[in-house]
């Protein structure tokens, strides 16, 4: 590859990239300017590399944190550790800080590293052609670009899920999906009716249960809730970590340890102590917080804690109880034009319907059109379900790398350090084509599928595979996350190992 490529930016309508655009040495094409695609910016920046641009669908930054504005949204990863491990924040206002404060630090980040220069907003890319050792890039807009790398931060929870329901379209109120709430709408006289007790539900319920007129929490399948409290963070706390920088970074490293030994590394071992303890915890929450025995065994799950993702909440029994909040356990009929039939005959009358049902988790890159070395098309290579070597490249699709994509490690933890550990290791890959070892690197067919048959085989002994349904199993039944410990996972990160690369 020449170092020095020329970009071929054209634009057919949209904005034309800043004039002042840097142009010498590689290219880098990002897609996506959520917590991943800004990672990127800034880790090639900082490796001094500037001739990149990011390309971001959405007027605003931000990924998950500017499209989930719903009440209570909050993350339920301690602020410390979901947090760049390069840019610590000292003014976090608790333990689980709300998802406005996050945004707003991501913006924070964005300008104190000076990457907004690289951003097209309103730019959705559509397709991707890998042509004569080079990235073709067109957006919605007419954008055209071309570059050397692509890395792919287009996020996992991101495209909203609505479920089939006969009759939605009768509905005469307003409804809108979880990623998707209306905050112009007044909610305290309102009847609302919420699909799903995910862990996007739980903190709904908490926000609003008691401050609207009706809350009726339509619930197919009961969740665990492990109870954790979220304090604010003390003053004179703040005041010490902007002082002592270090003692924030050494939280964050602490929390990091804490949440491997207690949740990665124990939700892929089911017979694991950790599991037995944290269904102990759950058991126990709902035992001393939930008074009325009727409602206590209608939230009683009948499957193991963290079989599904662990809904974490300090109050979600306590929001369940408050005066005008209703359970309902009867399955839904149908929507019709005044609120939700259950298959017991019941209408519940409501003015606003939630849809709290989740997300398509295995869209990734798509709808996008990619198409590899030959044509190759990522829709066919794709069409059962979606793979990568180690989550991160796709053979025949040299030169590409996603952040967060297929089978990587999702659950109760950080996918800032997920995403910071692959960055580390793609640049890895990277480095073999800018030191002229190849022009090309992507992983091998054979390691693809040495590492799927791996991956399946160690997915036995999950907890996600104990009797439930959830997102993190595939159409198959078979676990999409990374089924190791996250150790393994710190240690496959740390270094590519080469012979499982196709370099030419
Ligand atoms: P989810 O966990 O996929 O939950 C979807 C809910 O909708 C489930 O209760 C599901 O019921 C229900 N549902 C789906 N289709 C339905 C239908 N046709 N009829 C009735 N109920 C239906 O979605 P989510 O709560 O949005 O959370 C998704 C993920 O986002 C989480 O697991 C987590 O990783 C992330 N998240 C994180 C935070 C955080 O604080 N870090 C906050 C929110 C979300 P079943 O259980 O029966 O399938």
């Amino acid at each position: 590859m020449n170092n020095t490529s020329t970009n071929e930016v054209s634009t057919q309508q949209g904005n034309a990239p800043e004039s002042s655009e840097h142009t010498a040495g590689p290219r880098f094409l990002i897609i996506g300017a959520g917590m991943a695609g800004m990672l990127a910016a800034i880790k090639l920046q900082e490796a001094g590399y500037t001739n990149m641009r990011v390309y971001e669908k959405a007027s605003e930054l931000g990924g998950t944190w500017r499209e989930n504005t719903y009440p209570g949204v909050a993350c339920d990863v301690p602020s410390q550790l979901y947090s760049y491990s390069f840019a610590p924040n000292p003014e976090w206002s608790h333990f689980f800080s709300p998802g406005n404060e996050i945004e707003a630090y991501f913006k924070d980040v964005a300008a104190r590293f000076d990457i907004m220069k690289y951003i097209q907003f309103n730019a959705e890319v559509t397709r991707l052609d890998y042509e004569e050792g080079r990235w073709h890039l067109q957006t919605e807009g007419g954008i055209k670009d071309v570059g050397d790398f692509v890395i792919a931060a287009t996020g996992v929870l991101h495209h909203p899920s609505y479920p089939d329901i006969k009759g939605m379209d009768d509905f005469e109120g307003i409804s809108f999906h979880s990623a998707r709430w209306d905050n112009d709408i007044p909610l305290v006289d309102k009847r609302i009716g919420i699909i799903g007790t995910g862990s996007t539900a739980v903190q709904i319920v908490s926000a609003l249960g008691g401050s609207v007129k009706e809350l009726n929490v339509f619930q197919r399948t009961a969740q665990w809730v492990l109870k954790v409290e979220n304090p604010p963070i003390d003053e004179n706390d703040k005041k010490r970590y902007r002082e002592n920088i270090d003692e924030l970074r050494g939280l964050h490293d602490s929390l990091s340890r804490w949440f491997s030994d207690n949740f990665a590394n124990a939700v892929v071992d089911a017979d694991s102590e950790m599991v037995k303890l944290m269904e102990k915890l759950c058991v126990q929450n709902l035992e001393e917080n939930v008074n009325d025995p009727v409602l206590r065994e209608a939230l009683r799950p009948n499957y193991r804690a963290a079989c599904k993702r662990l809904v974490i909440s300090p109050n979600f029994y306590e929001a369940i109880q408050r005066p005008g909040v209703n359970l309902i356990t009867s399955k839904i009929d149908r929507i019709e034009k005044n609120g939700i039939r259950t298959v017991d005959g019941e209408l519940h009358e409501l003015d606003i319907i939630v849809y709290a049902t989740g997300f398509h988790v295995d869209a990734f890159m798509r709808p996008m059109a990619v198409f590899g070395r030959g044509g190759e098309s990522l829709a066919d290579v794709w069409h059962d379900r979606p793979s990568a070597y180690l989550s991160i490249s796709i053979p025949e699709f040299p030169n590409l790398f996603m952040l967060n994509g297929p089978n990587g490690p999702v659950g109760n933890f950080s996918l800032i350090e997920v995403a910071e550990l692959q960055f580390d290791y793609i640049m890895q890959l990277i480095d073999q084509v800018l030191s002229g070892q190849c022009r090309e690197i992507s992983a091998t067919r054979d390691a693809l599928e040495r590492f799927d048959e791996d991956r399946i085989e160690a997915a036995k002994k999950t907890v996600w595979v104990t009797g439930c349904r959830s997102w993190y199993l595939d159409d198959r039944g078979i676990p999409v996350a990374w089924p190791w410990t996250f150790d393994r996972f710190r240690e496959e990160m740390a270094a590519p190992e080469l012979s499982h690369y196709e370099r030419v």
